[in-house]
């Protein structure tokens, strides 16, 4: 056996790994060769699931078990969303039963296939039903099942829209010749030595003060959505039109495009390779803005090499710092935004009702670039996100009001149009961020005192208020976990 690096030895395990368990599937049926039935495999970039089960003779029905991340059985079932996996043999003249079991969630949804492993298409709201006797309290019940019959023998089916660190190097190779981007790498991820970009986007001949916006991505591995957003964001900020070229003369964008590279790579939904959620792992250092030393590395690379530059940066001070997630939801829920505070003077000081303006505009702003998809923010975002580590609350703690840090969450439905959200859809939310941006009152780049927060004519959709429920079974979460 050749010697190979960590990274490529630990990856050949891997792979070693997923070829023995492909073994144990798939294949010809041995008490009769005529027979052949599908072969199912994970053994690529982001691939998950956990156990393959034929259900009838013929080879037409199958059960695929969901993956906990890393197989860790000690994680919760709700952590169990992402699947992706490779099907070679697959008949063509007649219907396959696929059965996805041990869905962590409970909300109707459509997955996507392939055929070539990068065009992706939504299968037909008639061919994908839940299970009856759906319970989230017994695993096995909880079973997505699709009935189809493919039009090739090769098939990529996934949960949602896969974006791999590979599709991310082949965008930022397709930005890096952009005069306007900067490409820094900022450390490698712990297990498999992936590089953790940092993208800087500016004009690099103003001299004038500019405010810097801050955006990181992907904590969460298998969160795709926000991926295409910041893909439409970036194309926005660099396009040659007038809007961009205002972007870029006012601002710097500071840019993390993913953060969990290792669960990405793994095809975990929610963790990194050591089964940490990274999520809300800023551990404060006790009046410092570097992180503690027991945060995970993933997190202290971030925070010393991008963040806390851009907090001590005072010729282009920090005004807005974007998380961004996916979150499984209904299937009519838009993408939405976890705001802090209130407007009760009662119960918030000026500072936390300040950043309650700022939030809100700037979620109406989003709101009016999105054609009104997005979801219309709570009454009051509550202060809970301070008894956690959220990357929020060390905002906080470092800026108070000056910077708008905000959650904000894609979905994987319909998600306020007529179809199933597409790519481009995400990328235009990306779009609808940029030109927010651009529209942000002045002292930002106004106080936002003079914004009606309590507007609700730019949103689409009624009001949902489960979205914004503290759950009773997860106090440290301030907000709904993404179940
Ligand atoms: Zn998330």
């Amino acid at each position: 056996m050749v010697d190979l690096p960590g990274s490529s030895r630990r990856f050949a395990l891997v792979l070693l790994a997923a070829a023995l368990w492909v073994g144990c599937h798939g294949s010809s049926d041995p008490s009769n060769p005529a027979i052949v039935v599908p072969r199912f495999s994970s053994d690529f970039e982001s691939g998950s699931i956990h156990a393959v089960t034929q259900l009838d003779q013929e080879g037409l029905a199958w059960e695929l078990k969901l993956r906990n991340d890393n197989d860790d059985a000690t994680l919760p079932n709700s952590f169990r969303t992402w699947w992706y996996v490779r099907a070679d043999d697959v008949p063509t003249q007649q219907s396959l039963r696929l059965e996805f079991s041990r869905l962590g969630f409970p909300y109707y949804f459509v997955p996507v296939y392939s055929y070539d492993g990068k065009t992706w298409q939504y299968f037909e709201e008639a061919e994908v039903a839940l299970a009856p006797g759906f319970d989230l309290t017994k695993p096995d019940s909880c079973r997505l099942v699709i009935h189809k019959k493919f039009a090739a023998a090769t098939v990529w089916i996934a949960r949602t829209f896969p974006y791999t660190t590979n599709d991310l190097s082949a965008f930022l190779n397709s930005i890096s010749t952009s005069p306007h981007v900067r490409i820094d790498t900022l450390g490698a991820s712990p297990r498999f030595q992936k590089p953790l970009s940092l993208i800087t986007i500016s004009d690099a001949t103003v001299s004038a003060p500019r405010k810097t916006i801050w955006i990181h991505a992907r904590t969460h591995a298998a969160e795709t959505g926000p991926s295409f957003v910041l893909e439409g964001l970036i194309r926005a900020v660099l396009a040659d039109d007038a809007t961009a070229k205002a972007l870029r003369q006012h601002y710097i964008f500071k840019i993390v495009p993913m953060h969990n590279q290792d669960g990405v790579f793994l095809g975990n939904y929610r963790t990194n390779a050591s089964s940490i959620d990274l999520e809300a792992r800023w551990l404060p250092s006790p009046g410092s803005p570097y992180l503690d030393a027991a945060a995970p590395l993933e997190n202290r690379l971030i925070n010393q090499g991008a963040m806390v530059p851009a907090l001590l940066n005072a010729a282009a001070p920090v005004v807005l710092a974007l998380n961004l997630h996916s979150s499984n939801a209904t299937p009519d829920t838009a993408a939405f935004f976890f705001p802090h505070f209130g407007s009760d003077s009662s119960k918030y000081s000026v500072a936390q009702r300040n950043l309650w303006q700022k939030q809100i505009a700037f979620i109406q702003e989003v709101a009016r670039n999105y054609g009104g998809r997005i979801e219309q923010p709570p009454a009051d975002g509550g202060s809970g996100f301070l008894n956690s580590f959220f990357p929020e609350t060390w905002w906080w703690t470092q800026a108070q009001d000056s910077v708008n840090a905000m959650t904000l969450e894609t979905t994987y439905g319909r998600a306020g149009f007529g179809h199933w959200v597409t790519e481009n859809d995400l990328r235009d939310l990306g779009t609808a961020l940029a030109l927010a941006i651009n529209n942000l009152p002045p002292t930002q780049r106004h106080s936002a005192e003079t914004d009606d927060t309590t507007d609700t004519s730019m949103f689409r959709l009624p009001f949902k208020p489960e979205i914004y429920i503290e759950p009773e079974y997860c106090p440290l979460y301030y907000r709904v976990p993404e179940v």
